[in-house]
Formats: C-alpha cells, structure tokens, sequence
C-alpha cells in the first residue's frame, strides 16, 4: 500500500536517478558493456547484480518494478509486455504435463481461452465457482499445484472468497494467485490476505490512460517455495522466497521473451503516480452511476458489488477497503434495443478496454466472450443483452447525463 505521497515519491526515492532526475530515465540500450570480463560471467551466473541483455532486465524495467514491488508489499516483481503475458509466464515457467490447477470460471475471456490453451500442454485445468471456497476445496487433486483467480470477475462482478481461498491454498501449500488487475492496492491488500501471488495488468488502472500494454507478477512472499515441487535445482539459489520469481524470470522472460519495453516501463511508472486519485474517483462514479442505473425504469439488472442487492456485496465491502472497483455491467428491458442505446452515447465511448480515465461501454457476449460460445457464457452468468461499462474520472453529472440522454433518445 502506498499513500498518494509515497506513490508521487516512489520513483525519486527507490530507484534514486542520476542527476536529481525524478524519474528513472529510459535507456532503450539492449546491451551492456563491462570494463572486466570477469564481471560480466557474474551477472550472467546471478552472482552480482546488473544487466546484460535487456530482454532480461534493464534500468526501466527494474525501476518499474521496484515500485510496484513497493505498492503490494512484496518480495519482488516482475514485469512483462502485456498482462496475458504474465499470466502465461507464469503457467508455463511453473506447471508440468500432469500438473492440475483450479482457475475460477468467471475468468476473463482472454484468460479463459488461455486454460484451454493450457489444456494441449496436458494441464488438468478445472473451472470453478471461486465464489464458493467449498467449491474450490472439493476440486483439489493430489496433483493440483496452483489456483488462479481474479478478485472481481469481469463482466458480472462476482466477488472471489479470496480469504478462505487463501487459508485453503496455504495449509495445502499450493500457490494462490489473484488476478488483482480489478482491483490494485490500496483497494485489495492481497498480502495480508495470504496470498502467494498477484498477477497485475498493468494496461488498466495502474498505467490508467489507454496508451501503453504491460502486465506484472508480484510474489507477496507467502508461499514456502521449498514445498513446490517444479522448483528446478539450478534456481533455488537465494532465499527460498525468491526461487519462484527466479525460475519466472528465467524462464518466463528470458527463455519466452514478452519483455516490456523501456519506454512502456516509463509511461506506467508515470501512470501510477496518480493511481490512488484515479481509482477513488473512479470508484465513486462507479457507485452513483451504478444506483442511478439501478433508479431507472428502463433497466432491468445491474451488477455491481457495491450495490446491497449484489450476492456478495458484504464480502466485497471487506475485502475492498469500502470501495467496489469501476466496472459495472447491466441490461436493459427486453422492449429496449441495446445496440440503439450504445450508439446514441455522446460522451460514453463504445470500446473495449477499461481502467482509462475515461468511460466505456460494450455489448460483452457479441463481442470479448462471443468465442467462447453459449453454454460457457451461460455458466459464466453472461446474458445476450449484457452491457458492460468501465467508468471513468469524468464528472459524475456527465456520465449520468449521458446514460440519461441515450436512454431519452430511444
Ligand atoms: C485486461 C485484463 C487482462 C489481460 O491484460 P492485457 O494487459 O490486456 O494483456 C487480464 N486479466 C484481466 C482481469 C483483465 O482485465
């Protein structure tokens, strides 16, 4: 957790720059030179630090992960160019053929396309109600090494019993992974939770302005790495806190190569200085749009945690620092057309996307989950008419007025 002072600080005092900049410079060098020999063959064997090929580190990469290191209270992070490279890093640099892991099954579309990627590498993946901990604990194999699952699924906004997960996962010793990318600190302390990992895309409310991808694992130094049994020999050289970001880093970035590039690193490192400031504001809105959604005789559901009416609004309440994220999705009455209804948005951008400062809105099971069919979107909670909206840093009286104004129009 970093206060709005720490976080417009946290370049400057962690990474402390040459010259008095406050910013780690970006130094787009893929190489680097060393005066004696010798000390090049030690970076490259671990034995001293540096950088030897920016595929693996560079100045900006480790700045940027220095910092968000610093906003979850981890022991270490790593960064990769976008968050489905992360999450497939992770999986692949972690798991064997014969390995199981439970993922939730309202994971995001991509994510989801991802397990049964997964499932060709002879991944026993199971998808389950991560709502329920009794679910998940049923699902456990012998052979189940991991679980993954994001801490407000996107779109129908069904709250993850993360605590009782985590406790499950850690008298298992399996490795609990949240996709906290809904959800940073200061709204999520995954940490105190007892979680073993956060997977973060970095594209959303960290970075926060639709003009950079990136994607990062932080390990919140939880898991007994010693009790993993896919840790390889040649990577248990530190402390066993930091075996799993080891292998991750040497095979999920060196060997996979998804780095971030320098000026990405950069530009997400600019974003998250207002983080705090964004995600408040972007809360707030989400909850007067959402009870003003709610209001409306021309809607007829809508899904947001911090509704009372939300199945696990409670929990999320608990879970999120008071706050409740700023997706929400919701239908319209049969008689009211949605595709009428988006496209007479003014201000609301019809698009893909979310976490940007501004506000977005898409038809969901025509577009992110038309690929995954019917029957998965139906066991995923996801109706035909589902619109889901990002809400953004506007004034609240904008969005309203806009939602307002289209509805009018119909
Ligand atoms: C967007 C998103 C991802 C993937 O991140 P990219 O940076 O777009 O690759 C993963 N999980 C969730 C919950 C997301 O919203």
């Amino acid at each position: 957790m970093l206060s709005n002072t720490q976080l417009v600080h946290a370049d400057r005092l962690l990474n402390q720059p040459q010259f008095g900049a406050v910013h780690e410079s970006t130094n787009n060098s893929v190489l680097f030179e060393f005066a004696d020999v010798a000390d090049l063959e030690a970076v490259f064997q671990g034995k001293q630090a540096g950088h030897v090929y920016s595929r693996s580190s560079s100045g900006s990469a480790v700045a940027l992960q220095n910092m968000l290191n610093a906003l979850e209270g981890g022991v270490g992070s790593v960064t990769f160019a976008t968050g489905m490279a992360a999450i497939s890093a992770l999986m692949f640099s972690l798991l064997k053929a014969g390995d199981h892991i439970v993922v939730s099954r309202y994971l995001f579309g991509n994510t989801r396309s991802f397990m049964q990627t997964l499932q060709n590498f002879a991944i026993d993946v199971s998808f389950v109600d991560v709502t329920d901990v009794k679910a998940v604990e049923t699902s456990l194999k012998p052979e189940t090494k991991l679980v993954f699952c994001e801490s407000i699924a996107n779109p129908v906004t069904q709250v993850s019993d993360l605590e009782h997960i985590a406790s499950l996962c850690h008298s298992r010793s399996i490795l609990f992974v949240i996709d906290n990318t809904m959800t940073p600190a200061p709204m999520l302390d995954a940490k105190a939770l007892g979680a073993s990992m956060v997977m973060t895309s970095l594209t959303k409310y960290i970075a926060g302005h639709g003009s950079v991808l990136g994607g990062a694992l932080t390990d919140l130094g939880n898991f007994n790495w010693a009790a993993f049994a896919n840790i390889d020999d040649k990577y248990k050289v530190q402390d066993t806190r930091q075996w799993g970001l080891t292998q991750i880093r040497k095979r999920g970035l060196r060997d996979m190569g998804a780095t971030l590039a320098p000026a990405a690193c950069h530009q997400i490192a600019i974003g998250m200085e207002t983080l705090n400031m964004r995600l408040k504001q972007t809360c707030d809105n989400a909850l007067i749009v959402a009870r003003h959604l709610l209001s409306l005789p021309q809607v007829k559901k809508v899904y947001y945690p911090g509704l009372a009416e939300h199945p696990q609004h409670a929990r999320a309440k608990h879970l999120f620092n008071h706050q409740f994220g700023g997706i929400l999705s919701f239908e319209l009455h049969e008689t009211l057309d949605m595709r009428d209804f988006l496209n007479a948005l003014k201000l609301i951008i019809s698009a893909t996307h979310l976490g940007d400062t501004r506000t977005l809105a898409l038809p969901v099971a025509t577009t992110i989950f038309h690929e995954n069919g019917a029957s998965q979107r139906a066991a995923m909670g996801i109706g035909d008419k589902l619109i889901r909206m990002s809400i953004g840093i506007e004034a609240f009286e904008d969005i309203v007025k806009d939602i307002d104004q289209a509805l009018a129009s119909l």
